[in-house]
């Protein structure tokens, strides 16, 4: 066979040369829609990159990115990884001193950055001494004034041609750059190879993972700072899907607005973007057109709003697992054939588990020796990974992470079954130990989620005098409706083991996120820290 290396720059020509026509649709952050095509966005990528040349960007150097999802952060991504550079996602939701840490640690030559953005630019370009250029990601009019040298993006292209040949180089060249959110510690950078950027694109391509075809039109709702937006900008060229990129326009009512006006199949986000759209769903009393995919990861989806979305609005639930360091995808579910015959429960349980494991990945559970625990479904133990995008080594960390024998420890608490589907039971931070016994967050979290009345639900473990660590129970409410502690209590008591049921119920008006949409646990364990010591233990 013939020796070709698995570049990025191959499915951007690919998608021009067999879905030239098929769009890309962005909300424009300036507003208003904007349409184009794989052919467009391919000659602009290539234009880029000759920008990218008279900008000093050479083969290797960073190009940084605080960007929404919208079609000029789709052309950075190819005409950097194409051209050998390395395209590094900033989360602009992180706080500015971890934009400044990232932006240094990684030296990025140059950052692009959405206009939503220019207070953050200007606030951390002081700290950021091996940034040569700040390109604003718009056109003349919209450029704003600002005392930084700003360039802007439409100026930079509009004087370049594009006849520029994408260079061969070897598949082991790193395409892209992406920073855990590093909630505990310094975030860390995985840096994406060409070849595992390829290799996660054909697994998520699987009709069983996310199966993009040439007949879907695909909305990232995950961010394309947030790993990649899972891989979607790489996996739609790849198969011809149509893309719909959302921009700014993350809450309910625009996200709608879009999946209506685009008639979007599949989707893909975090559970706390689907309890928002449903809100809004409900409100207005609306269905959307099917059929309708939606990827749910990040966090665990709960069985409330996996039955939510299949029974009010027929929407396909595909509950998936990843992280940063796998690229992201590890796992997601569908069902096998063998399912169709059992019982509705048990079919259920299967459903409602973050999924089978991808071909190219392998995933084992181990005790705190490190000795293999069996794949019974029950037995939980330390998730470790590998494989073809699986990462071996962070970003300028020499020594981290630790690998096992070969093989990456998720921080993840997890079991897994003879079919290998995987349950996460907890975050090895997360999970509560309590009298020398183990209590699921995760699970706590789920059952809660299915009371009506509940929006949104976090439980984390605080310290307690008497049992080491206790549960406490934070619930934000749906607007209209109540619910009391005691009520709360008694839902869960029917439903988890005595010893799980937490001690207490708080009712908040919301519940702090991370940088990436997820419940922020560190953040709720200091505000709640003395709770149950001051309470003297109560319970
Ligand atoms: P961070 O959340 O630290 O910013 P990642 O986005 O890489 O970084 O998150 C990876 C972690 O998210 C996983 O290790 C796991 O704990 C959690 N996670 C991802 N998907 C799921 C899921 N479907 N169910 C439960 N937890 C999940």
């Amino acid at each position: 066979m013939m020796q070709r290396p698995l570049l990025v720059s191959s499915l951007i020509r690919h998608a021009d040369a067999c879905h030239g026509d098929t769009e890309i649709v962005t909300r424009l952050t300036e507003g208003g829609l904007h349409r184009y095509t794989y052919r467009d966005s391919h000659r602009r990528a290539r234009q880029l990159a000759r920008v990218w040349q008279r900008l000093g960007v050479q083969a290797g150097d960073r190009v940084g990115t605080l960007a929404w999802n919208n079609h000029r952060h789709f052309e950075i991504y190819f005409a950097t990884s194409g051209m050998g550079a390395i395209c590094h996602t900033v989360n602009p939701r992180l706080f500015p001193e971890q934009v400044a840490y990232i932006i240094g640690h990684a030296e990025d030559a140059v950052v692009c950055f959405d206009l939503t953005f220019l207070k953050l630019v200007e606030a951390v370009a002081p700290k950021c001494p091996s940034v040569r250029h700040w390109v604003a990601m718009t056109d003349r009019a919209h450029l704003p004034a600002s005392a930084l040298p700003l360039l802007c993006s439409e100026d930079l292209l509009a004087a370049e041609g594009d006849g520029y040949e994408w260079p061969e180089f070897d598949e082991l060249t790193a395409a892209a750059l992406c920073y855990t959110s590093g909630t505990t510690g310094n975030p860390k950078g995985v840096l994406y190879s060409h070849r595992a950027t390829l290799l996660h694109a054909y697994a998520i391509n699987l009709p069983d993972v996310m199966g993009l075809s040439a007949r879907d039109t695909v909305l990232p709702v995950v961010p394309m700072f947030h790993v990649n937006a899972w891989g979607i900008p790489y996996a739609a060229p790849q198969a011809g899907a149509k893309l719909v990129l959302p921009g700014p326009g993350l809450d309910g009512a625009s996200l709608c607005e879009l999946y209506c006006a685009e008639k979007v199949t599949i989707t893909a986000g975090v559970p706390t973007i689907w309890l928002n759209t449903l809100a809004h769903l409900r409100e207005k009393n609306l269905r959307l057109p099917l059929p309708h995919r939606t990827i749910i990861g990040g966090s665990a989806a709960s069985a409330a709003l996996i039955h939510a979305l299949e029974g009010e609005q027929g929407i396909e639930v595909r509950h998936g697992w990843g992280m940063t360091e796998t690229s992201p995808a590890g796992t997601i579910n569908t069902f096998k054939a063998k399912h169709a015959g059992w019982p509705a429960e048990r079919r259920d349980a299967v459903h409602c588990t973050q999924g089978r494991i991808l071909p190219g990945i392998e995933l084992r559970i181990v005790d705190e020796e490190g000795r293999e625990l069996p794949r019974d479904g029950r037995a939980f133990g330390q998730l470790q990974a590998r494989g073809h995008w699986v990462c071996g080594g962070y970003f300028r960390m020499p020594g981290e992470p630790q690998l096992a024998d070969g093989w990456f420890n998720t921080g993840d608490v997890a079991t897994l079954d003879e079919d290998g589907y995987m349950r996460i039971v907890d975050r090895t931070k997360d999970i509560i130990k309590s009298g020398g016994e183990w209590i699921s967050s995760v699970e706590l979290e789920n059952v809660a989620l299915g009371h009506p009345a509940v929006a949104l639900a976090a439980v984390v473990g605080l310290p307690h005098p008497r049992w080491e660590e206790r549960p406490l129970l934070v619930v934000v409410k749906r607007p209209g409706h109540d619910v009391t502690a005691e009520q709360m209590l008694d839902f869960l008591r029917a439903k988890v083991a005595k010893w799980w049921l937490p001690d207490a119920v708080v009712f908040a008006d919301a519940i702090p996120l991370t940088a990436t949409g997820k419940i922020y646990k560190t953040k709720l364990r200091e505000i709640h820290a003395g709770f149950y010591m001051k309470a003297g233990g109560a319970g």
